[in-house]
């Protein structure tokens, strides 16, 4: 008896996530209203230097995400203003679960983004079920030489992202990059770079029609690199130097704005 009932609950919760989460992808991408951001950070190392960064973030270190989106929305005749409204979230004290070692399995990202999601309510005091607003963790870590961050992370479904982010005033710009990027897959776009890190011709270029081809100038923000020669690629310092490309723009669905 008792145990029907506990699996009659799970699946009652199960069932509300399904329906909220169909309806999150629905309307994260139809441009009708402003999309709430909320960017929790969290020290990913415990150390007092990244601390200290944290504490230094400034109100509008973030603004130029959305300045970024809008620019680009502006090319595809999406006026509506303003597109985000990007808040920091107040810092969380755990660190989010780890994302599957088999991340081809759809299951397992699916388990993922549930328990992404308890470990949201547990931390941050909300399921995430709102339409229309995305959460993301942002890990900072002090980073050592040579040595790359975890891939981060963005989910469409659930409307969740993890970003792994240096805690270095150096490296904000670079930051606001890989944020903008995996906002970008809760949104629905795909990556455009290969196994070998390099943009794919031609939806990775932000110029893909430029005569010669190589060096570009830009990175498409979803293959996130400029390519500079057919083998070699190089981050972009900021945002200034990134685009949206068409192909991004029709997967979040910014067509049909032009009249
Ligand atoms: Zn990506």
């Amino acid at each position: 008896m008792f145990k029907k009932i506990r699996i009659t609950i799970l699946l009652s919760i199960l069932a509300v996530v399904a329906v909220s989460t169909y309806l999150q992808i629905y309307h994260v991408s139809d441009w009708k209203k402003p999309l709430f951001v909320t960017l929790y950070p969290i020290n990913g190392d415990n150390l007092s230097s990244t601390q200290e960064y944290i504490n230094s973030i400034a109100a509008d270190q973030f603004h130029d995400i959305n300045r970024f989106m809008e620019s680009e929305a502006q090319a595809y005749g999406l006026t509506r203003r303003p597109l985000f409204l990007i808040a920091t979230g107040k810092q969380l004290e755990s660190q989010p679960p780890a994302p599957p070692k088999q991340q081809q399995k759809k299951l397992s990202m699916i388990l993922w983004s549930l328990k992404l999601r308890y470990w949201l309510i547990r931390h941050a005091g909300t399921f995430g079920l709102d339409t229309r607003h995305i959460r993301i963790f942002v890990v900072y870590h002090k980073g050592e030489k040579d040595k790359a961050l975890e891939h981060s992370y963005g989910l469409q479904k659930g409307l969740i992202g993890v970003v792994n982010a240096y805690a270095s005033e150096k490296q904000t710009q670079q930051n606001n990059i890989v944020i903008t990027h995996e906002l970008l897959h809760v949104l629905g776009a795909k990556d455009k770079y290969n196994t070998n890190s390099m943009p794919v011709f031609p939806e990775g270029y932000a110029e893909p029609e430029k005569i010669p081809l190589l060096p570009q100038e830009y990175a498409e923000i979803m293959a996130g690199r400029i390519p500079e020669t057919a083998f070699q690629s190089i981050m972009p310092s900021s945002l200034d130097l990134c685009v949206i490309g068409p192909t991004t723009a029709s997967e979040i669905n910014w067509s049909g704005f032009h009249k």
